[in-house]
C-alpha cells in the first residue's frame, strides 16, 4: 500500500474506491423507521478488529460521506499499528444533523447493526457523538468503547492523547536540539479545547515559552490568565518567530499558504490530518528543513486508553506507560526518515504497514 491522495478517487465507485485504499469490507446501513443512513468502513483488520469512533455530519452528498469513511478508517489501520496496538482500522459515519436526528430508536438501530458484524467493527466517540449516544449504542451491541468511568470504562481520553503529544514533542526536540529539555523553548499552541489545555500543564511545567490562540477569545483569555501565557489573533500564529508550532484544532492547518510562512524548526501537534496533502506537504516540510512528528503516531494516546478499555481490566497507570513509548517510536520514525530521504509521515506509514505484514501473518492460523 502507498500513501495515496485519498480525494483524487472522489469521482469513482464504492468498490474502485475501495480497491484502491485496501479496504476489506464497506458495509451501507439503512433504515426507513428511524431515518438511519450510516456507512461503516472497515479497512484492515490483520491485527485485531477495526476500532475506531463513529462521526456524525449533514454531508453535502453521500459521496462525500463515503470518502470521509474511508480516509478514516485508513487512518485508523496506521495509528493502531504504529502504536503497537492488536487492533485493525474501522470508522462509521452517519449522515444527518445530530442536532435533529439522533433519537434513542436511531441510536440503538444503529448498534444493532454494529452487533451484526459480530465484533469485527468496534465504536467510539468522534465528531457530534457524546458518551450518552453511546450509552444507547452500547444497550444493543458489546462492541463498543470510550465510556465514562462511571461505567466502567476508561473515562475522557484527552488527558492521555495530550500526555502522548507531548511525549512526540520531547522526542521530536530530541532529535532536532538534541535535548528533549523544553524548557526556554518558544511553543505556539493553536487551539486550547481538551487536548490543548492539558497539553498546556506540561508545557507550562517545563518552562517553555508557550503562546496560544484559538477561535474563542473568551477561552483565550481564560487559558492564558490561568496558565500565565501570551496570546496571539488566530491568524497570526504562522507569523510566530518560534521553534515549535503545535497544532491542536483543525486539520489540514499545513498548506500552501501557511508552510512558506512557518518560521519554526518543529512541526508536532495533537491535530488529525495535520497534513492537507500528506505527499506534497510532507516533502514541503522537508524542503524548509522543519521536522514533522507525524500526528496519527504522536496523537495515538485517546485510541491506547479507548483500545485498552476495550481489551478488559483498564487500568490507567498501564495506558500511562503505552502512551509514553510514543516518545521512542517518534525517535525512530525520525531516523528512519533521516536515513532514507522520505518524509516523518511516510516512514510511519512504512512501520506501520510492516508490522501488519509481519504481526498480521503471526495472527493467520497456519
Ligand atoms: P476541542 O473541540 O476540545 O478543542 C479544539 C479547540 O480548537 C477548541 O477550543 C476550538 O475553539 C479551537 N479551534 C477551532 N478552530 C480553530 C481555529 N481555526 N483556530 C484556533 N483554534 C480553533 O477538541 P480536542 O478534543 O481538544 O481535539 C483537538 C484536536 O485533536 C482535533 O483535531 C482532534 O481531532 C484531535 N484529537 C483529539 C483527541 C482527543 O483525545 N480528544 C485524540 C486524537 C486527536
Amino acid at each position: 500500500m502507498e500513501i495515496k491522495e485519498v480525494q483524487s478517487a472522489k469521482q469513482e465507485g464504492v468498490f474502485a474506491m475501495a480497491a484502491e485504499f485496501g479496504h476489506e469490507q464497506v458495509v451501507h446501513c439503512y433504515d426507513e423507521a428511524t431515518g438511519l443512513k450510516a456507512l461503516i468502513a472497515i479497512h484492515n483488520t490483520a491485527l485485531g478488529p477495526a476500532l475506531g469512533g463513529t462521526r456524525m455530519w449533514n454531508y453535502a452528498s453521500e459521496q462525500d460521506a463515503l470518502i470521509d469513511v474511508l480516509r478514516l478508517s485508513r487512518g485508523m489501520t496506521f495509528k493502531a499499528a504504529i502504536s503497537g496496538l492488536n487492533l485493525g482500522g474501522g470508522k462509521a459515519v452517519l449522515i444527518g444533523d445530530a442536532k435533529t436526528m439522533k433519537t434513542e430508536a436511531y441510536l440503538r438501530r444503529f448498534g444493532k447493526f454494529i452487533q451484526s458484524l459480530s465484533g469485527k467493527y468496534i465504536t467510539a466517540e468522534d465528531v457530534n457523538m457524546k458518551t450518552s449516544d453511546m450509552e444507547f449504542i452500547g444497550m444493543e451491541t458489546q462492541y463498543v468503547t470510550g465510556l465514562p468511568e462511571s461505567m466502567g470504562g476508561g473515562g475522557d481520553p484527552s488527558p492521555v492523547t495530550a500526555y502522548g503529544v507531548y511525549m512526540g514533542i520531547k522526542a521530536t526536540a530530541k532529535k532536532v536540539y538534541g535535548s528533549d529539555d523544553l524548557g526556554g523553548k518558544k511553543i505556539a499552541v493553536q487551539g486550547v479545547g481538551q487536548v490543548g489545555t492539558y497539553l498546556l500543564e506540561y508545557l507550562v511545567k517545563e518552562n517553555a515559552k508557550v503562546t496560544i490562540t484559538d477561535i474563542s477569545e473568551e477561552k483565550v483569555k481564560e487559558v492564558a490568565k490561568r496558565f500565565g501565557v501570551d496570546a496571539v489573533a488566530q491568524d497570526k500564529i504562522y507569523d510566530l518567530d518560534m521553534d515549535i508550532y503545535t497544532p491542536c484544532a483543525l486539520g489540514a492547518t499545513l498548506n500552501d499558504d501557511t508552510i512558506p510562512r512557518l518560521k519554526c524548526a518543529i512541526v508536532a501537534g495533537g491535530a488529525n490530518n495535520q497534513l492537507k496533502d500528506e505527499v506534497k506537504h510532507g516533502y514541503m516540510l522537508l524542503d524548509k528543513g522543519i521536522t514533522y512528528a507525524p500526528d496519527f503516531l504522536i496523537n495515538a494516546g485517546g485510541l491506547i486508553n479507548v483500545g485498552n478499555e476495550f481489551y478488559g481490566n483498564y487500568n490507567r497507570e498501564r495506558v500511562y506507560h503505552h502512551a509514553e513509548k510514543i516518545y521512542d517510536t517518534c525517535l525512530n520514525i525520525l531516523n528512519l526518515a533521516e536515513k532514507e530521504k522520505i518524509t516523518s509521515q511516510e516512514a510511519a506509514i512504512h512501520l506501520a504497514e510492516k508490522r501488519i505484514a509481519e504481526v498480521g501473518k503471526v495472527r493467520i492460523p497456519r
